[in-house]
């Protein structure tokens, strides 16, 4: 039996795959639109009791072959205990072909490109990354930390050592008053990164961050759904990537679902934009059956 800590999250593409919590918390958990791990303090787990969960879930999963990290941020973890984590779960797993986590621009910054390309050569070659936007007022209102030119190079840093990226953007996180400047400059940073799937989720503020995030504005005006589509219009008109980009906006957030692949698909899902906006609500996924 696993003793996971509750709430335990993990991407939504990684629901069928082996969890297992290598930390617990977040090393930041300092971003005012997060309540994830608000009630967790950031804690490194020791590994024997991390290899015991190995084994136990090997027992039960033997053909496994992904494995995701938890939890907020695994790649704060230090290197030399993830290689040999990954190396444990390599032995434990015969066929496990990959290892991700989730991953802050200052994780990465804080590895040097030569260990990050041990990590991938023990395959940790996913991360989730959440850039949330580009623009530089903006990230530091929602105190992400880093700058638009941290993450670009966090993101170009674990790309040139073959570390694919799942990036996520959220749509309406700078209200109404900053749509512009938070849609040209978050398009700016993935045309100048080299990303493999990028996905956009629509703001959404949980009871207990709602007041310290509206603090940091002077009038926050959330975006509408239409507010809310016309940005991922406008995000999409301005999105040139420098290579083939998988792009989902299929959050359980999101008014509109939206699958394709950029640039190629870009036209097609424009047109797809355009058209729930035409129509309206009949589009629109009900509010019911949303959450952040
Ligand atoms: S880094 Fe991620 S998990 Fe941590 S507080 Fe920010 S959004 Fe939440």
């Amino acid at each position: 039996m696993i003793n996971y800590s509750f709430p335990l999250y993990r991407p939504p593409a990684e629901a069928d795959n082996v969890i297992l919590q290598a930390t617990y918390g977040c090393s930041h958990n300092q971003c005012t639109f997060c309540s994830m791990y608000k009630t967790k303090k950031y804690q490194i787990r020791e590994i024997s009791d991390l290899f015991k969960d190995i084994d136990t879930l090997a027992a039960l999963y033997p053909d496994a072959n992904k494995v995701f990290l938890g939890d907020g941020d695994a790649l704060s973890l230090p290197t030399e205990y993830m290689i040999t984590v990954l190396q444990y779960l390599k032995r434990s797993f015969p066929r496990l072909s990959r290892v991700s986590v989730y991953a802050t621009a200052q994780n990465v910054l804080e590895k040097s490109e030569e260990e990050l390309r041990l990590l991938q050569a023990n395959l940790l070659n996913l991360i989730y990354f959440g850039i949330e936007t580009g623009n530089d007022g903006l990230l530091k209102k929602i105190n992400k930390g880093v700058s638009a030119k941290q993450i670009i190079e966090s993101l170009n840093k674990a790309s040139a050592a073959k570390i694919k990226i799942s990036a996520t953007v959220i749509l309406g996180i700078g209200g109404e008053e900053y749509t512009a400047e938070h849609i040209k400059d978050t398009a700016a940073i993935i045309n100048a990164s080299t990303i493999n799937y990028l996905s956009t989720l629509q703001l959404g503020l949980e009871n207990d961050v709602k007041e310290r995030f509206l603090k940091c504005f002077e009038h926050f005006q959330m975006l509408n759904d239409y507010q809310i589509l016309d940005e991922q219009k406008r995000f999409l008109e301005l999105l040139h990537p420098v290579n083939k980009v998988i792009f989902r906006s299929n959050h359980a957030s999101n008014a509109l679902h939206l699958a394709g692949t950029l640039p190629k698909d870009t036209m097609r899902l424009l047109d797809e934009v355009k058209f729930a906006l035409a129509i309206g609500e009949r589009a629109f996924i009900p509010e019911r059956f949303r959450g952040f």
